[in-house]
């Protein structure tokens, strides 16, 4: 198994990204190195790097301990973040390749929950670990940029192939789907996705991961364009217009409240 769910806090996920030609292992977001350590252990791996996709402490916050039980990890981090990940080693930028092991995964830059919000790629492995930019049926709440900058945040993760598996940073898919429900009650896809994640969170699984795919068929913050979404929106504001980000925006406003 090359991607290994690792559950933080109280629902956060830690992934390990395993490549099975050394056993090698980075971990994507660390915010308890004691279970991401046993997770390690369990699977007889090595651990060699640490991939954050932003300085939010349920992110980073078990950095300075992975590095304490395991001198000489490399701690990837952004730019952007503006040396606020803890015991960072190598700074990358958008388009920037990192390695663990013999996999390769590129930087993709997705400004917009935090100004230096990356994602990591890896088309060996056809994941993206999204962080807290793209959730499954969601999205993350624009605190440093503007709607603008996560709208074409969420377009660049979009472009990736449609079979690409989305591995985000919290277990939100519940929910999200139940405020999508609101903007698109006749949406097939969206309804089937809500009763498949109600039945699998009761059995206690995680609803991880999904596709690019499968998010443009019920992601609301990636189908702007859909006329029952816009009515739903217009309904509510009639003086909202056509505009893209406008719809995003409101989207992600009504979302903030829900
Ligand atoms: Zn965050
Ligand atoms: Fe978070």
């Amino acid at each position: 198994m090359a991607i290994i769910p690792v559950p933080q806090l109280s629902d956060n996920y830690a992934y390990l990204v395993v490549d099975d030609a050394t056993r090698e292992c980075g971990v994507v977001d660390c915010a308890e190195a004691d279970k991401v350590l046993a997770a390690v252990r369990q699977h007889g791996l090595k651990l060699t790097t640490v991939l954050p996709t932003h300085y939010h402490f349920d992110h980073v916050g078990g950095n300075e301990d992975l590095v304490k039980a395991i001198p000489g990890l490399r701690v990837y981090g952004a730019r952007g973040e503006h040396g606020r990940i803890p015991a960072q080693t190598d700074e990358v930028d958008d388009g920037d390749t990192v390695a663990v092991g013999t996999l390769r995964g590129r930087v993709i830059g997705i400004p917009a929950h935090t100004n230096g919000h990356i994602a990591y790629y890896f088309p060996q492995l056809e994941a993206v670990f999204t962080g807290d930019t793209l959730f499954i049926a969601g999205c993350g709440r624009v605190f440093e940029g503007k709607a603008q900058t996560m709208v074409e945040s969420l377009a660049k993760l979009a472009a990736l192939p449609d079979t690409t598996q989305v591995y985000c940073g919290h277990e939100y898919t519940e929910k999200n789907l139940r405020f999508a429900l609101t903007l698109e009650p006749s949406n097939q896809a969206l309804k089937d996705k809500y009763e498949w994640t109600r039945q699998i969170r009761a059995e206690g699984k995680y609803s991880i991961p999904s596709t690019i795919g499968q998010e443009k068929q019920f992601n609301p913050f990636l189908r702007t364009d859909s006329p029952e979404l816009r009515a739903s929106l217009k309904k509510l504001d009639p003086a909202l217009g056509d505009d893209r980000v406008a719809i995003f925006a409101k989207a992600r406003e009504l979302k903030d409240r829900f």
